[in-house]
């Protein structure tokens, strides 16, 4: 029988390309649940395409525009308790949810002892604790499909002790984004439509502006760090700007492996899907008989203070990184709705953390907490900045 697919968060940038690669397997995955937020007539027209037999919406009040959509076949579930269900009930869960959202399903998936493909590194990251917990059910595995992360997941194959002892530093790379090289002034002017336009990668908005201020690096060094069980402290990282390196693993012998394809976040979600096996496709096939040149730099740690204040959350207690991305959630909202400008969004941050409290991490409700009062101190943070 073919693996069972639930594909949460069908509708966006990852939710796209991972039918994309279905769509060239049909016979062998069989694709049992879709969701999505708002885009209720794409959801339906997939999930005619696909056959698909559950789906889901974020809000209830979506689901008779969807029966309208799809008939009286397919059940209709609604809300974050709906998405959880669906990701109980299949061997591959992909979480290509977007932000806090797609917190329930992590935790159902892994809870469930599934595989979960994961995009959603904001669930990951802001619910380390219980991540780890959950993963412990039997079955229970996580394949990145977050290309760096995918890359290590490569790259470290032959290291199997816990923690990763063999392992001198995880270096991730980093495209540098469309601001590589401005100056602290410049970034003072930056536009909605400058920090929309990513150099290599074609993603969802709110990546796209994490990209532009290194955030989304931040955030990936606390997901590689929960990932692969290991601290910050191993944790490099390097700007790449042709992004054909997606990552590499620095051994205590000196050895550096890493993984290079073509940017095509294709190939990382086949990987998800078809591991062990790699499925035969060829996304982001690269000539090698081209000539081409790969250059590497440290990021500017002044211009973009984003990755800085990653480290520290990670060494500032457990529910940190909760807050971090929760109030980065609530800055990248403000600038895309206008409120304000670029070079406020890691300000913001910066601010709620400094006015961060640590406590229990332990239940949902501990994570929900702490994800509410880094928000509300950010929508505050944002009053003044605007
Ligand atoms: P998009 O904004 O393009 O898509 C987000 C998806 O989540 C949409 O399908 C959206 O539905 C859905 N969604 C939003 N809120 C809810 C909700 N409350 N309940 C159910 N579904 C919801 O984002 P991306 O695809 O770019 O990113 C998805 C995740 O993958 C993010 O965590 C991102 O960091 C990560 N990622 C993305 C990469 C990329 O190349 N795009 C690369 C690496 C990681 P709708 O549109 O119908 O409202
Ligand atoms: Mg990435």
């Amino acid at each position: 029988m073919s693996p069972r697919v639930a594909l949460l968060g069908a509708t966006g940038s990852i939710g796209r390309q991972t039918l994309d690669v279905l769509r060239r397997h049909r016979d062998e995955f069989d694709v049992v649940a879709l969701a999505a937020g708002r885009r209720v007539e794409e959801l339906a027209a997939s999930a005619r395409e696909f056959s698909v037999a559950r789906l889901g919406v974020a809000r209830t009040e979506d689901r008779e525009r969807l029966r309208a959509l799809v008939g009286d076949g397919p059940e209709i579930v609604a809300g974050p308790e709906g998405l959880a269900a669906l990701a109980r009930e299949a061997d591959i869960v992909v979480n290509a949810v977007v932000g806090f959202a797609g917190l329930p399903v992590t935790l159902a998936a892994l809870g469930a002892g599934r595989r979960l493909a994961l995009a959603n590194k904001e669930s990951f990251i802001a619910a380390a604790p219980l991540v780890e917990r959950v993963r412990a059910t039997p079955g229970a595995e996580v394949i990145p499909l977050d290309s760096e992360h995918c890359a290590i997941h490569q790259c470290l194959a032959g290291s199997t002790a816990p923690g990763h002892p063999d392992v001198r530093f995880l270096w991730l790379t980093a495209s540098g984004g469309p601001f590589r090289g401005w100056s602290p002034q410049q970034l003072v002017g930056v536009t909605r439509e400058d920090a929309l336009r990513h150099p290599t990668w074609s993603m969802g908005p709110k990546i796209t502006i994490d990209s532009s201020t290194l955030m989304n690096k931040g955030l990936e060094v606390l997901e590689a760090s929960g990932l692969f069980g290991v601290d910050v402290d191993r944790i490099r990282v390097v700007v790449h700007p042709e992004s054909i390196v997606h990552s590499l693993v620095e051994y205590v012998d000196g050895s550096v492996l890493a993984q290079l394809a073509r940017p095509d976040m294709r190939l990382p979600i086949a990987y998800g899907l078809g591991f062990p096996a790699r499925l035969d496709d060829r996304w982001g096939a690269m000539d090698l008989a081209e000539r081409m040149s790969l250059s590497f730099e440290p990021p500017d740690a002044t211009a973009f203070p984003a990755i800085g204040l990653a480290y520290a959350a990670a060494r500032a207690g457990a529910a940190a990184p909760a807050w971090l991305s929760a109030a980065n959630e609530v800055a990248v909202a403000a600038f895309l709705e206008g409120r304000i400008r670029w070079v406020d969004i890691v300000a913001v941050v910066a601010t709620v953390m400094d006015q961060f409290v640590d406590g229990p991490m332990t239940e949902v409700v501990d994570v929900v907490r702490h994800d509410a009062a880094a928000r509300e101190r950010a929508a505050a943070a944002i009053t003044v900045h605007s």
